[in-house]
């Protein structure tokens, strides 16, 4: 499910919409703004949407025109998001086209875009609407996020090393864990669940190396 939207042009957060957030999760999300400024040039372009997992938040986003849309979800690769952003982005652009020229920092040129939001998620999310891929952001890149929010004191380690299955802390030397290429850990216990159903990691969706995919191997 879609929980937030922000909105960025040039660096600034024109629009946020994120009525789910808690304060703890609003300090990560603001840590995660600024840090994600830094790096968004470096991220490739493209029409796909791109995701970051910080602790138990993922956030999607996606450039179109000269504004980066980010979407914040409680869950990996929902359907929801791949319906209904589409909608937002295009809405949202329409909205807001001859305006975005002459913005000179007037929140309240969105004021009903609020309502707009509400409207589109709470809508019934139809299957057979055409799907957005997902890419993964390059693993350095949010490598180079997550330190800034860890040192920054946005998150701690403890939020890093959390298991992208079941969304709980890895406990070194009394869990066993393993990695994806991308370095996503996941608890061995979950992976073993979770390979019943697909040999991908569940953030990035790349293969699992057979060295990993061994240790289930019976034979
Ligand atoms: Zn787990
Ligand atoms: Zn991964």
């Amino acid at each position: 499910m879609i929980d937030g939207l922000y909105v960025i042009k040039d660096g600034v957060c024109l629009y946020s919409r994120d009525p789910k957030a808690d304060m703890e999760e609003k300090v990560i999300i603001s840590g995660f703004l600024t840090a994600f400024n830094q790096f968004a040039k470096n991220i490739p372009k493209g029409g796909n949407i791109k995701q970051i997992v910080i602790g138990k938040m993922v956030m999607s986003f996606l450039l179109s025109r000269n504004l980066i849309f980010v979407f914040r979800q409680s869950e990996l690769n929902s359907k929801a998001l791949q319906v209904l952003s589409s909608e937002i982005i295009e809405s949202f652009n329409d909205n807001f086209k001859s305006e975005l020229g002459n913005f000179r920092g007037q929140t309240s040129l969105f004021a009903n875009f609020d309502e707009e939001f509400d409207r589109i998620i709470s809508k019934e999310i139809s299957l057979s609407a055409q799907k957005i891929s997902i890419e993964y952001v390059p693993a350095d890149i949010e490598t180079a996020i997550i330190e800034k929010l860890a040192s920054n004191g946005y998150i701690s380690e403890e939020d890093i090393n959390r298991c992208k299955i079941c969304l709980m802390e890895i406990f070194e030397g009394l869990e066993e864990k393993v990695s994806c290429p991308n370095n996503h850990p996941v608890h061995l216990d979950c992976l073993k669940h979770w390979l019943v159903h697909s040999n991908s990691c569940p953030v990035c969706q790349i293969k699992y190396p057979s060295s990993i995919l061994n240790i289930f191997d019976k034979k």
